[in-house]
């Protein structure tokens, strides 16, 4: 048996990447067997991953589509969470409508809020999830000529789920807490809701992509903190709940650190925060979506498309496909990465 040495094997792995005219480590995917068992046999946590199992067309090789991606209409998407977001607020502004003041039930304790919001969050993303994977169907999604969407491999699968539910629980505490949940309070637009909550919604969020940016090309730079978010790249081509996929020390940051410090410069209710929560959890997971569409943020667009600062579903799809090399750091804009020269051209989305 012949050994070859390191440079015959850089050289034979470079002849195998000109055949296949991309880089091998583009083409690897890790095992992912665990979507092939009937649902029966699944384990508990495989039941749960998959909630975000897309159409089997999206997990292989499409055809070239030569029509470039459509403009998708944003206020389709408004509208859906005009009426996805509100029903919490609206069931627990009816339940102290209804129970009377005199009752022991009347007033939620914190704990029965954090539950019941809880279980809101985990609705509401399951939605979220329904209709990105039914709009990759519709669209496609960027670069499946190339490569399609990958599955969670195995070795992820509880991983995911747990990272799922601790970013649930922790949200939702963090959202109660920082936003000062007052039990006496339901919600109530133009008191415990602003009548310019969008308005905040959207400082807060660029506040947020702040911090994230600071955060986010930091891991991309220092070698042991790549370490820690090379988890979050595992996949090339994620789909919209693998954006919650993220080591311990990852986790403890974007979903405590970075939303606390966007707090300190815009401060929300807890009722704003729902909103801004649900907001936030819309735009990561249609990040991660890759659908092939032109869909810019729902409350920032009009503001910073002037400016060529608006963020798209391909910048972050770009950004998992360029790996630890980095570009498009933002998550909520592209003003950090405008200022600080970190964006890249978006390849598919060239006309717009
Ligand atoms: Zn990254
Ligand atoms: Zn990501």
């Amino acid at each position: 048996m012949t050994t070859l040495t390191k440079t015959e094997t850089t050289e034979f792995l470079s002849e195998i990447e000109a055949i296949y005219e991309q880089p091998l480590a583009y083409r690897l995917r890790a095992s992912s067997k665990w979507v092939s068992k009937p649902f029966k046999e699944r384990n508990f946590f495989e039941k749960v991953a998959s909630i975000e199992l897309a159409n089997k067309r999206n997990y292989e090789v499409q055809p070239k589509n030569p029509k470039p991606p459509p403009i998708h209409n944003i206020w389709i998407e408004r509208f859906w969470l005009c009426y996805t977001i509100p029903p919490a607020l609206i069931i627990q502004r009816l339940w102290y409508y209804l129970v009377s003041e005199t009752s022991y039930f009347h007033a939620w304790h914190p704990l029965f809020a954090f539950l019941f919001y809880y279980i809101a969050f985990f609705v509401f993303i399951t939605q979220v999830a329904k209709r990105s994977q039914y709009y990759m169907n519709y669209y496609g999604t960027f670069d499946e000529e190339n490569r399609p969407r990958d599955y969670v491999p195995d070795k992820l699968v509880t991983r995911l789920v747990m990272s799922v539910n601790i970013y649930m629980m922790a949200r939702t505490a963090g959202g109660l807490i920082l936003g000062g949940y007052d039990r006496n309070t339901p919600p109530s637009l133009g008191h415990t809701i602003s009548w310019f909550f969008v308005v905040k919604v959207g400082l807060w969020l660029i506040a947020l992509d702040f911090f994230f940016y600071c955060y986010h090309r930091i891991v991309h730079i220092v070698p042991f903190l790549w370490r820690i978010h090379s988890l979050h790249h595992c996949t090339k081509h994620p789909t919209a709940l693998q954006s919650i996929l993220a080591g311990d020390i990852q986790e403890l940051i974007e979903i405590f650190l970075v939303p606390f410090a966007a707090s300190m410069i815009m401060p929300l209710t807890a009722h704003e925060f729902w909103i801004a929560q649900c907001v936030l959890i819309y735009m990561e997971a249609g990040g991660h979506s890759g659908i092939r569409a032109y869909w810019p943020h729902v409350i920032l667009y009009e503001v910073l498309k002037p400016f060529g600062m608006e963020i798209c579903i391909e910048d972050h799809d770009l950004h998992h496909r360029y790996g630890k090399s980095g570009m498009n750091y933002g998550k909520q804009t592209r003003i950090f990465d405008r200022i600080f020269g970190t964006h890249c051209d978006r390849v598919e989305c060239v006309q717009k």
